[in-house]
């Protein structure tokens, strides 16, 4: 089946084509590392992770490039107010992001490029763009000439017209066009910065990403991504930059998702709504806070509230229990009748998932058929406790590959483990402790003996010597 995605560059659904035959090259915006990441931003990554886990399902060699933009402001002003400098700033909360990602189960991008470590790419990128007149330079700063491209608006439907009626307000007189943005950024000696052709500085945000996105992924790749702040101007400048240099389309398919929200408004940093994803996790499980987040179509809000959280551990929970319940059922060598029927349910219910991801990654629609394969498990547990091997073995491979290789939420089941062996075990774990008791009690040490049966009746065991044996059961729990 073919996959259609909705394209920002255009707004309209597009059959996907990858431009090399089985292989997929995607660019996702990644973190400034200034502080944690919050929930929101996870929205982002995780959208990116799901993408690339289907495109690998269907048999892509997908390559996922997410840079990590360690310059900025934001870091400049953090580490003022920390003390710190702005490679440890950038450092520690690098490291926290990919400790996120793991958190999340998120794979990790393939290249996780840094803006400070690619100066020398940027600086050639930013001298090409002033030969080619498309830039220019003013004390030190080096800015990107709107006018010279004639498609500048094509991704956000920013009109010139309202660009120039939005920019009056700033007022920069070093600039052309007050919407022209700045490439390259003069700063005063002492502050963190490189030699450049128009002395020390550091570059732009927009400029880091398409120098980066093509060093790694070529001048032209297939999918470009981020949130939807990022269509206007950080996508919108990516592209004037890149196709002013190359005379191509920087990329062929823009994917941007929509807010995560807190009642209504969209989380961030500047409003304070906001919770990081490392206290999110001593909440919610991370199966339960993925679930939260692909619950909705990624081009939709979703809003993070107390009842949408009970409802997403919910849903977690009724599909961890129906597969615990499939794998309790007892085997047996061939699949009867009603084996084949749960098979054919199944495979119906992957049939619509495939459908539901194949139309713009419907995570919603897609969920719902994982309750169709919850519920068809459910209908035949309650008629049948036995299951042929292989029919157990095919419906359990279905929901891994849809639940934990596509959507990324991890299986934990206990059972997986005991499969319904714990009453065994308990036994053969007490008639080794009573043993040894036993052999104490031969040697006449008595305080081991009643030290041990003590602390087994401290955990809710009785124990009863008589002169044959000892015996035990379990206390009943009283609540
Ligand atoms: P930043 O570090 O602010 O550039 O954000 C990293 C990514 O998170 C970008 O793709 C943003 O568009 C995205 N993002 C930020 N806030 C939200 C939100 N509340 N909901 C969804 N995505 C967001
Ligand atoms: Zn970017």
């Amino acid at each position: 089946m073919t996959l259609r995605i909705f394209n920002t560059l255009g707004m309209r659904k597009e059959e996907f084509k990858p431009l090399r035959e089985g292989e997929v090259r995607i660019y996702a915006c990644g973190p400034t590392v200034y502080d944690f990441i919050h929930i929101g931003n996870a929205r982002a990554f995780i959208v990116a992770d799901v993408v690339r886990r289907y495109l690998e399902y269907k048999g892509f060699k997908v390559t996922l490039v997410s840079n990590i933009t360690d310059i900025d402001d934001k870091i400049i002003r953090r580490a003022q107010e920390t003390g710190l400098s702005i490679q440890e700033i950038g450092e520690i909360y690098s490291d926290a992001y990919f400790e996120d990602l793991a958190a999340l189960n998120i794979k990790k991008p393939s290249i996780n490029p840094r803006a400070t470590q690619h100066i020398s790419d940027i600086i050639m990128a930013v001298q090409k763009l002033i030969e080619k007149g498309y830039a220019y330079e003013v004390e030190g700063d080096v800015y990107f000439d709107i006018l010279k491209f004639d498609d500048y608006g094509k991704l956000s439907g920013n009109k010139m017209e309202a660009l120039e009626a939005g920019a009056r307000i700033e007022v920069n007189p070093k600039k052309k066009n007050p919407a022209d943005f700045a490439l390259w950024k003069a700063c005063k000696e002492g502050e963190l910065g490189w030699h450049s052709p128009w002395g020390w500085g550091r570059p732009g945000w927009h400029i880091e990403c398409s120098t980066m996105a093509m060093k790694y992924l070529g001048e032209t790749f297939d999918i470009h991504m981020g949130g939807k702040d990022l269509i206007f101007p950080h996508h919108e400048n990516e592209i004037a930059q890149a196709e002013a240099l190359t005379g191509k389309p920087l990329a062929r398919y823009w994917i941007h998702n929509e807010w995560l929200t807190v009642n209504g408004q969209k989380m961030s940093k500047s409003l304070g709504n906001f919770i990081t994803v490392k206290d999110a996790l001593k909440m919610y499980s991370p199966q339960v806070l993925r679930f939260f987040l692909i619950s909705a179509h990624y081009r939709s809000p979703v809003d993070f509230n107390k009842e949408s959280m009970v409802a997403a551990k919910a849903n977690v929970e009724r599909i961890f229990s129906a597969l615990e319940r499939l794998i309790s059922l007892k085997e047996r060598d061939k699949n009867g009748e009603e084996d084949e029927e749960l098979i054919s349910q199944v495979q119906e219910a992957k049939r619509k998932f495939e459908e539901a991801m194949d139309d713009d990654f419907n995570t919603p629609l897609a969920i719902a058929a994982i309750f169709e394969i919850v519920k068809a498990i459910n209908i035949y547990v309650d008629r049948n406790d036995e299951i042929g091997t292989e029919a157990k073995k095919e419906v359990y491979n279905v929901f891994k590959t849809l639940v934990e290789d596509i959507l990324g939420i991890k299986i934990e089941i206990k059972k997986k483990y005991l499969e319904g062996r714990e009453e065994a075990i308990l036994k053969n774990l007490m008639e080794i402790i009573l043993e040894v008791r036993q052999e104490m009690r031969r040697r006449k040490e008595w305080k081991i003996s009643d030290e041990i049966r003590d602390k087994l009746q401290k955990i809710g065991f009785i124990i009863e010597d008589t002169p044959k044996e000892t015996r035990w059961r379990l206390k009943e729990e009283t609540h």
